[in-house]
């Protein structure tokens, strides 16, 4: 049986593997010169350090099951350094307070008045039988629950934002408790954070296309669906151009943009693996050049700045966002010198998680043909885990419809 998937991102990528376990005969078309979709290694440049910059640091949590599994089936599961969360927050004066899922934890969390500790424990607990009402933000419930704007912005901010690309104040509330309670209050090891080791695009879209060998067809975008010899078909692309090829209206989904600075400064400024800054354009700052094993020429220091769910940073020009991001770090971790810097923007990082938003699922008009990607109703935020589990189920869905192997 002929299979085609279109789009060569996690979905597209964890759909083929399983079509190809199943027996089926596939073809996966990309339409970048790289497999691997949102998950990128920027093409190098001269004078880029090593290893060359990603499109945006990544992170996984302990609860991406079939994202680590993903990892182990195409042979990158040991790319991956998983540790119990423990994140080092870093207040205007540099002052430093750890996010942990423990009571002790929370009752230490120095960035917040004893009061607003003291409720955490109780608004946690509180979360695992919360119920959301209609159109309202995550930032709504919390508030319903006794929490503040202070403990939104010092608190509920620094892990809701980077986990769902919106501010706790935009974000759906259903989607707010999804997160809560999968990552802080399901198992422990749950909340592991799971930060790659190598450059993305090396352990994801190379690895899986050394799997799929000529499998792959590379800088080859489809333009309709009657164009391909399938008899069955994945399509695993954004949802304006998946709406185009599956002739259906555009969903309009809201997209939500990631900005990520690199730089490179002369000296070491910053003595963790990863901070997140409250108070800055500079959500969260990683050490790159530790995290990849790879030291930073001449005793200096590789990072690379995140700043998640900011379309008002889309417009700043790339000398000032980068002038503006270094200023940030060095008044708060030390004076140091830049001498190198690269910037990637990524204005449809995810889509835009607000209440109310109607993701579509697998099944499309067509038969035989299946719907994936990290955007679609899968019961995950936009993430690597939710592309990961569309693929396969969206490849599980076209098996149970059509054999992989025709019988002789
Ligand atoms: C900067 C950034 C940081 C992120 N950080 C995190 C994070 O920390 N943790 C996390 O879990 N997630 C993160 N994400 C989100 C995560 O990367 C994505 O949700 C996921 O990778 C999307 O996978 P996908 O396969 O659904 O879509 P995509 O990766 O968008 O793949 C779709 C593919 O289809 C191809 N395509 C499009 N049209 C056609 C066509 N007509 N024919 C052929 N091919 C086509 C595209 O080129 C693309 O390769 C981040 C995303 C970005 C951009």
């Amino acid at each position: 049986m002929k299979m085609a998937v279109v789009g060569g991102g996690l979905a597209g990528l964890a759909a083929a593997l399983d079509l190809v376990d199943a027996g089926a005969d596939v073809t996966v078309h990309e339409s970048r010169p790289t497999l691997g979709g949102a998950v990128q290694t920027l093409p190098e440049r001269e004078g880029d350090p090593q290893p060359p910059p990603d499109n945006g640091q990544h992170i996984g949590l302990g609860c991406f099951t079939e994202y680590l599994r993903f990892l182990d089936r195409i042979g990158e599961g040991g790319s991956v350094l998983r540790k119990r969360l423990a994140l080092p927050v870093l207040d205007e004066q540099a002052r430093r307070s750890d996010i942990s899922p423990s009571l002790s934890a929370l009752l230490r969390y120095g960035h917040l008045p004893v009061r607003e500790r003291l409720r955490l424990p109780l608004t946690l607990m509180r979360l695992r039988s919360a119920r959301s009402q209609p159109e309202e933000t995550f930032g709504d419930l919390l508030r319903r629950l006794g929490e503040t704007d202070t403990s939104i912005t010092a608190f509920w901010d620094v892990f809701i934002r980077p986990a769902l690309n919106l501010r706790t104040d935009e974000v759906d509330s259903e989607a707010g408790l999804f997160t809560v309670r999968t990552a802080l209050l399901g198992p422990r090891a749950n909340s592991d954070l799971v930060l790659p080791l190598k450059p993305l695009g090396w352990m994801h879209g190379d690895a899986a296309g050394r799997m799929l060998g000529d499998r792959v067809r590379l800088d080859e975008r489809i333009e309709s669906l009657d164009d391909l010899d399938a008899d069955a078909v994945v399509v695993a692309v954004p949802p304006a151009e998946s709406a185009r090829l599956l002739g259906e209206p555009d969903p309009e989904l809201e997209s939500s943009p990631i900005v990520s600075v690199h730089l490179l400064f002369d000296r070491p400024i910053l003595n963790v693996p990863v901070a997140g800054l409250l108070g800055s354009d500079a959500h969260w700052v990683f050490d790159r050049g530790a995290l990849t094993g790879h030291a930073a020429p001449d005793g200096g220091q590789y990072l690379t700045v995140v700043a998640s769910g900011v379309p008002e940073l889309m417009d700043v020009r790339g000398r000032e966002l980068v002038d503006r991001m270094a200023a940030q770090l060095t008044e708060r971790l030390g004076a140091a010198e830049l001498v190198w810097s690269r910037v990637s923007r990524e204005p449809y990082a995810t889509i835009a998680l607000r209440p109310g938003m109607v993701r579509p699922g697998v099944e499309t008009r067509r038969p035989n043909v299946v719907r994936a990607g990290a955007w679609t109703d899968t019961g995950w935020p936009a993430t690597m885990e939710s592309a990961v589990r569309s693929g396969r189920a969206a490849a599980q869905h076209l098996l149970s419809k059509v054999p992989a192997k025709v019988s002789v």
